[in-house]
């Protein structure tokens, strides 16, 4: 271990169709919805029973669509301890949504993965981190609806869809009391990169990873992972017409990820996000007063 500084383990839960629906052309035959609950299935077991073995327990955060599609699913993600969160209700860009949209969306989301799991949830992580200046007003609607923490900002600016750059990094309580936890970056050349997660983390030599994370650690800041269910379980589907460049970016180091995550995982100490704010007592009060927590 390398000191006292715990990090967080995160896993946005979506199928791998609609996790890129929107960002390139995948041809009507792959779009099925059984498909994809199929997958997710396998996969989210594939992860429970990797976390029990590792002993490390996780922030999922679930479309809300999946708690009508396959609610067992979620049931047994929170009996194994690890925490509930959510993702929205389909995987579709916050900043193409209207405010009302997306506050009926999330509402009906968070309500139904609460009904399903038994717990509350707390925290929310936006698809494809899509809060951005566009749609800083989705911060606004979480803390109305009773979320007590975002962890959709990339505090970056070089990608094309997300990011937002010279922005906070680490945990932070904004301005209307919501806590923010920011996707994880590293500093290079006076550039905020991203390193900690999905294609960055399959991307990078593991060596790199972890020297950033550990620099992180010493500095007393926790570190953001998050993975895809596909980049760690065994089932992917195989998209022919995908390019060259979308193929070696979306799969490469798949098959081989849940052995570079467990070395990871076994190497530092993590826990769930929000366990993680209670104990840096980012949300105490809160948590004892929010009517809105079960
Ligand atoms: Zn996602």
């Amino acid at each position: 271990m390398n000191n006292n500084t715990k990090n967080c383990f995160s896993v946005d839960v979506e199928g791998f169709v609609e996790s890129n629906l929107q960002s390139f052309h995948i041809p009507e035959k792959y779009i099925s919805r059984d498909k994809e609950n199929y997958e997710i299935e396998k996969n989210v077991n594939f992860i429970l029973s990797f976390l029990d073995n590792l002993n490390v327990k996780g922030t999922f955060f679930f479309l809300g669509r999946i708690a009508q599609d396959i609610p067992l699913i979620i049931k047994e993600t929170a009996k194994q301890g690890h925490e509930i969160a959510c993702h929205s209700y389909e995987h579709k860009r916050i900043f193409g949504l209207t405010e009302i949209e997306f506050k009926e969306n999330i509402l009906y989301s968070k309500k139904s993965l609460e009904d399903i799991s038994g717990t509350a949830v707390y925290g929310f992580r936006a698809p494809d981190f899509s809060i951005t200046k566009a749609s800083l007003w989705a911060l606004d609607i979480l803390k109305e609806l009773g979320f007590l923490y975002d962890s959709s900002i990339y505090p970056i600016g070089l990608h094309d869809v997300y990011g937002i750059e010279n922005t906070e990094t680490g945990i932070h309580t904004l301005p209307n009391g919501l806590m923010e936890f920011p996707l994880s970056t590293m500093e290079v050349f006076g550039k905020s990169l991203p390193f900690c997660g999905g294609g960055y983390f399959r991307l990078y030599p593991l060596s790199i990873t972890e020297h950033f994370i550990r620099k992180s650690n010493s500095n007393g800041s926790p570190c953001m992972i998050y993975i895809h269910p596909y980049e760690v379980g065994n089932e992917i589907p195989q998209i022919s017409e995908m390019s060259l460049y979308r193929r070696f970016r979306h799969y490469y180091n798949c098959k081989d990820g849940y052995k570079r995550l467990a070395k990871t995982l076994k190497s530092f100490d993590f826990c769930t996000v929000i366990e993680l704010l209670k104990e840096n007592q980012f949300v105490d009060l809160k948590l004892q007063n929010n009517s809105n927590i079960r």
